[in-house]
């Protein structure tokens, strides 16, 4: 019996009829990708709305900074800009944005609420106005070291949004060469996306671990990082070996495990 051929609607070629007879597998495929990447940026869409639909002061202009500046009533400054910049913003904007300003700011024991001025350590003063910015936009235009800017302060001050913003980019920007940088730097500011990204790199690339320069900073200055290295590599390999031979087991004595200069990986 023959079997029953379609065209597909998409590419008119002939096809088995996936997606109820309408497409070739090729579309139907392609289609369910798209739709896969559409509901991320939905996801991604929700979560903006919601972190921006925490009671801002209704917008008078379409300019964020003049928005900020209009009725203003607290100024954060960037103490590492020569002289220190201020930046104005909206207590009602940063205490909803952030449950760290929010204790800050809505506490009258604290100098900050009495005075209204935050003073910032350790930030230039460009990051402090994109910071800043994003509380009101959700927007930033990102560049890698904008990004780890912005996610040192969104740690400070937990803004899970905007953290979750500069992980995403930042791990898109992850290679070999700036593997063992962008791990440090994840593990110092609490970045678990980033670090498991920048494990999995070097893990894909022990042979050349040593030969990096900050591999043997990393050694001196935070030999517990180095060790989380090689244990996530040998669960890889132990993982791995697994799935490949499921005879092989975390306590293989068979000899034909880790170390033995991976045999195992041969004909299975
Ligand atoms: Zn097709």
């Amino acid at each position: 019996m023959r079997r029953q051929r379609f065209i597909c609607k998409s590419c008119e070629s002939n096809s088995d009829g996936y997606g109820g007879g309408m497409y070739c597998e090729r579309c139907y495929m392609e289609a369910d990708k798209i739709k896969v990447q559409l509901m991320g940026e939905n996801e991604e869409l929700k979560d903006k709305i919601e972190f921006l639909k925490l009671c801002s002061p209704s917008p008078t202009t379409s300019s964020t900074t003049s928005l900020a500046g209009s009725f203003s009533d607290v100024v954060l400054i960037a103490l590492d800009s020569e002289p220190p910049l201020p930046v104005q913003a909206h207590k009602a904007v940063l205490v909803n944005r952030s449950p760290v300003f929010r204790a800050m700011l809505e506490n009258e024991e604290m100098e900050e609420s009495r005075s209204g001025t935050v003073k910032i350590a350790d930030v230039r003063y460009d990051a402090l106005q994109a910071f800043v910015n994003y509380l009101y936009t959700a927007e930033t235009c990102l560049n890698q070291n904008l990004a780890c800017d912005l996610l040192i302060l969104a740690e400070k001050y937990q803004v899970q949004h905007l953290k979750h913003y500069c992980q995403k980019f930042l791990v898109s920007k992850l290679n070999w060469d700036n593997a063992l940088t962008t791990y440090t730097f994840a593990c110092c500011h609490n970045a678990e996306d980033i670090m498991d990204a920048a494990l999995e790199v070097i893990t894909d690339n022990m042979d050349k671990l040593t030969t990096q320069l900050e591999y043997v900073n990393l050694v001196e200055k935070d030999p517990q990082l180095v060790i989380k290295i090689y244990e996530t590599y040998l669960s890889k390999q132990v993982n791995t070996a697994a799935c490949r031979n499921p005879s092989v087991r975390r306590d293989s004595s068979s000899g034909s495990g880790i170390g033995d200069g991976g045999g195992w990986s041969d004909g299975c």
